[in-house]
């Protein structure tokens, strides 16, 4: 069981952390004693969630940035370190779900747009991180989902699929370069979590007609209506950042209750 301040001096950096996983991971960081950096595109909601975390007795900062240009990226990440002087856990969670349609339909800059994001953008968190992360080890958790790795049966999903595939190739190739200064590096593979992202979403009508819909088994699953909560994605995450999972690295750790299992 992970305890109650046991993050006490650490400091964590969550980008996507506005909203949805994001936000429920950063309040849980918080909630045991982690300074948090909340780090999102829309300044708005990192200021948010920054408020929540100071309304609870928790200490936070709101950054501005856009994960997939470098610039942007580099200067909350140092913001983060310099901060409170250190950086010890990285929850590299911002994604979107881009555009939904056939490959021969799909536009090069809605490709780019979803790779940049959730690839790139994954890519560009490590790298400026990983200076302050080799000072005392650290855990970077990387949001992929059950889509590109169990799922293959969203038709529409091909540019978020390789995306999500992509982060779990680049999470293992981390793993195993950073694993001598202490830095543990996993995956964590949610299915259906109620956020915010389906209003990113730009799903054609055919890409959703295509799209293979599947039922439970009447009480297979724990979960209610098909879909977590942030709340239950946000207790993995603490659990990754912590001690207890010292020799977990490397590894992707599915969140969905089975529905992956039926579905792919
Ligand atoms: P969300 O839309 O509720 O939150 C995502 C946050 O990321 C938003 O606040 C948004 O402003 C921010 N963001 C988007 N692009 C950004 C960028 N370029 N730079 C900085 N911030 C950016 O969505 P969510 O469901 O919490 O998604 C978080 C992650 O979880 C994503 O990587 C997503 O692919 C993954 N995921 C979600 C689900 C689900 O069902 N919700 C399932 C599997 C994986």
């Amino acid at each position: 069981m992970v305890q109650q301040q046991q993050l006490k001096g650490k400091v964590a950096l969550v980008t996507g952390g506005g909203s949805g996983i994001g936000r429920g991971a950063a309040l849980r960081l918080a909630e045991h004693g982690a300074y948090v950096c909340v780090i999102d595109r829309e300044r708005e909601r990192a200021e948010i969630v920054r408020e929540e975390i100071v309304h609870g007795g928790g200490e936070a900062v709101a950054v501005e940035a856009d994960v997939s240009n470098a610039d942007s990226l580099r200067s909350a990440v140092v913001h983060a370190a310099e901060r409170w002087g250190r950086l010890d856990i990285v929850f590299a969670n911002a994604g979107i779900n881009g555009t939904w349609t056939t490959i021969e339909d799909l536009m090069e800059e809605d490709w780019d747009r979803t790779i940049d994001i959730n690839l790139k953008g994954t890519f560009l968190t490590l790298k400026y991180s990983i200076p302050y992360l080799k000072r005392q080890g650290g855990s970077v958790i990387i949001t992929s989902s059950v889509n590109g790795n169990r799922i293959f049966s969203n038709i529409g999903a091909s540019a978020y699929s390789t995306s999500k595939a992509g982060q779990v190739a680049f999470m293992q190739m981390a793993a195993l370069e950073l694993a001598e200064f202490g830095i543990r590096v996993n995956a964590i593979c949610p299915g259906a979590i109620k956020t915010n992202i389906g209003q990113n979403t730009n799903r054609t009508a055919e890409a959703e007609a295509a799209a293979i819909p599947v039922e439970f088994p009447e009480g297979s699953s724990p979960l209610e209506h098909h879909a977590g909560s942030p709340e239950q994605v946000a207790d993995l995450v603490l659990f990754l950042a912590s001690p207890q999972s010292s020799l977990i690295t490397g590894t992707k750790v599915y969140i969905d209750g089975a529905e992956s299992l039926l579905k792919g």
